[in-house]
């Protein structure tokens, strides 16, 4: 049993905090939220006024945060957490980030003295509750060692990727594959429509041929095909679309630093920015509103 500090207790990080303490673990949370505090009180996390005062004394440290800019602000800026943390403490930074930022976190970590991973999840709010996440771990076979019961309370599968920032690197490969591939399933849809097939069949067809992917079965983007599908709820999310924009700037930001050019990527990413202006946080499945002009059973 641990004393953990767990910094973020958003959507993602209240359940994950939650099924650190079913395992007999103590957690020490902050979060800027008044609404995510409270939630993380009512589930036995002990709340602190500061993350400084989370972390302290505590053996991991686990962040969940929006983005790299913010776990760059808090953790290494000046007078950032990273100080605050004891010595030989393992910090585990589950948020969906920027490889360069979590590479830059990795060395911050070996020269305060502190074991790092870069520890990604799969499996969204859904598993997060359900403690099902798959982790993408970047970092030493040895720090994942110590780390390992931890991430067994949040989640199923644990794949350790290879070295600091492989865990990033493998979500966002991750992640772009699913947000080209639901844009596609979307554009199937359109077409689909267009020759006058009906969706069930089709998704039928599809969900037995080559073109079978978890997008169709599990988002699928037209009304009345999948039960309890967003697209049979208004498209209320589910996977949000600003997260699958953000997850997909961050491939476009990867591919970038390795001079590498994602024609399919530049093209989801471009119809995501689309319905974000527009719709703002829909479930990512109504991607296909941005191509649908044509298509008046999903307007
Ligand atoms: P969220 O917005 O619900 O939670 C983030 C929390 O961080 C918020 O409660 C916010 O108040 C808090 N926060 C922001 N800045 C802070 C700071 N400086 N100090 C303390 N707390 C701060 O987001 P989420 O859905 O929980 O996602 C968290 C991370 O997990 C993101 O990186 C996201 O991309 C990733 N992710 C999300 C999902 C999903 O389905 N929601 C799935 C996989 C990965």
């Amino acid at each position: 049993m641990s004393v953990i500090a767990f910094i973020g207790l958003g959507a993602m990080g209240g359940p994950m905090a939650a099924n650190l303490i079913r395992d007999g673990n103590t957690v020490r949370g902050f979060d800027l939220s008044k609404e995510a505090r409270d939630a993380g009180a009512a589930n036995g996390i002990e709340i602190h006024d500061t993350a400084a005062a989370a972390v302290r004394g505590s053996d991991v440290v686990i962040t969940m945060l929006p983005n790299g800019a913010i776990l760059d602000d808090l953790m290494l800026s000046k007078d950032g957490l990273l100080s605050s943390i004891k010595t030989g403490a393992v910090l585990i930074d589950s948020s969906s980030i920027d490889v360069a930022t979590s590479k830059k976190l990795h060395a911050a970590a070996k020269s305060g003295g502190l074991h790092c991973l870069d520890a990604p999840v799969s499996g969204g709010i859904a598993g997060a509750k359900a403690g099902s996440l798959t982790f993408m771990v970047g970092g030493s076979s040895e720090t994942l060692d110590l780390a390992r019961p931890v991430l067994e309370s949040m989640g199923h599968t644990i794949i350790h990727v290879g070295g600091p920032g492989s865990g990033q690197a493998a979500k966002t490969c991750n992640q772009m594959l699913f947000g080209t591939t639901l844009t596609a399933v979307s554009e199937m849809f359109v077409l689909a429509t267009a020759l006058g097939l009906d969706h069930e069949t089709l998704w039928n067809i599809v969900t037995q041929s080559t073109g079978d992917c978890r997008a169709i079965r599990n988002f699928c983007p037209v009304p009345g095909v999948v039960l309890n599908s967003a697209a049979d709820k208004e498209f209320s999310p589910g996977f949000a679309a600003p997260l699958m924009l953000k997850d997909l700037n961050l491939a476009l930001t990867a591919a970038d630093a390795v001079g590498q050019r994602l024609a399919l990527t530049e093209a989801a990413t471009n119809a995501y920015s689309t319905l974000v202006d527009e719709y703002g946080a829909l479930d990512c499945s109504a991607v296909i509103k941005t191509m649908s002009a044509q298509l008046e059973t999903v307007k």
